[in-house]
């Protein structure tokens, strides 16, 4: 009996203390974090600096294709460098607190539900159901509350066992250690990602940048987003040669080019009806202007090689790359994207 209780108790409330501590971090990260504190454009100037800091190709080419992995992968990245390595001593700290916040819960809960099944002369199950009604807003008992005492007859042994049972737990409790934290129902990162990550992630058909409203969906409101990019990083190009498209969405819409909506359309559209292209097309709405990240260019400088070679076109002719494109430094790349918020 005693055996039983331990360790299923001590499955719940590691498990209680580590969702509490996960939770609780998630708070903290979201106040005091500087990718995390703000609103999702903040998210994604933090992403675009990290990926320019790493200068990984494939980070970039995942972040082209699948905006939300790179962005999940850069959330988990950032909480374990802070859980583990950053901020250590405060999460050692808080997930001490929740261990002693549990402790004294506990005890308040057997105290109670023994006090009550004393005065009322219940029995085992009575004891158990009034102790999981007490921490029942902690804890959650699959286990154990489903399980039928009505064999016990003896209440003082039972509760024996049970107090018998609770000391190692909570002793196991006082030494639990970060790692278990990993091994959680509920990680930290995924409170994060479920509070970040709820966004509409729907992206520009033709440079692929992000919308940013915060609303995953949100129709009838068109996608927008305050900065494109040059078409071109997302395979753009003119059909029947090898040439990338380097032009800003922006630009295309007020130009008198036409495109074509699909690469096996045989009709091309005006770029200043896009909208009428398709449903991908028509929920965006591109508002023709000059605003032009310095990101963006030094991104296609740094990675002219790569990107040739990753969608085999070239940068030449109509593609060419503008030489005042290629004197942006890096600094001043990550510098431009403050412009985003
Ligand atoms: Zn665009
Ligand atoms: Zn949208």
């Amino acid at each position: 009996m005693s055996h039983l209780i331990q360790s299923e108790a001590n499955l719940w409330l590691q498990e209680a203390v580590c969702i509490k501590t996960a939770i609780g971090l998630a708070e903290i990260m979201k106040c005091n974090f500087p990718a995390f504190n703000g609103n999702r454009l903040n998210l994604e100037k933090h992403v675009l600096k990290s990926l320019a800091e790493k200068e990984d190709f494939d980070d970039f080419i995942t972040y082209i294709r699948n905006p939300r992995r790179q962005t999940e992968a850069f959330i988990k990245a950032e909480v374990k460098k802070y859980i583990f390595t950053d901020h250590k001593d405060e999460t050692m700290s808080i997930l001490k607190k929740k261990v002693g916040d549990l402790n004294t819960l506990l005890s308040q809960a057997l105290f109670t539900a023994t006090q009550k099944v004393k005065t009322q002369r219940g029995d085992a199950n009575m004891w158990l159901k009034e102790f999981s009604s007490v921490l029942k807003d902690d804890l959650t008992f699959d286990t154990i509350s489903s399980r039928n005492f009505s064999d016990i007859n003896n209440f003082d042994f039972f509760m024996d066992a049970i107090k018998k049972g609770f000391t190692p737990v909570i002793d196991k409790m006082n030494s639990l250690s970060l790692d278990k934290l990993k091994e959680s129902r509920l990680k930290l990162d995924e409170v994060l990602i479920n509070q970040l990550c709820r966004c509409c992630w729907v992206t520009c058909p033709f440079c692929a940048a992000v919308c940013t409203n915060t609303i995953e969906d949100h129709s009838p409101d068109d996608h927008s987003v305050p900065f494109h990019r040059p078409s071109g990083i997302n395979g753009w190009h003119y059909r029947g040669t090898e040439e990338f498209s380097i032009n800003f969405c922006t630009t295309n819409v007020a130009s008198d080019c036409r495109f074509y909506p699909k690469h096996d359309s045989e009709e091309t559209v005006p770029f200043k009806q896009y909208r009428t292209a398709g449903p991908k097309y028509a929920g965006w709405r591109i508002t023709p202007d000059e605003s032009k990240l310095a990101y963006w260019k030094w991104f296609v400088c740094q990675f002219q090689t790569k990107l040739e070679e990753h969608y085999k076109l070239k940068f030449q002719d109509k593609g060419e790359i503008p030489s005042a494109w290629k004197t942006i430094s890096k600094d001043e790349a990550i510098k431009s994207l403050d412009e985003l918020c």
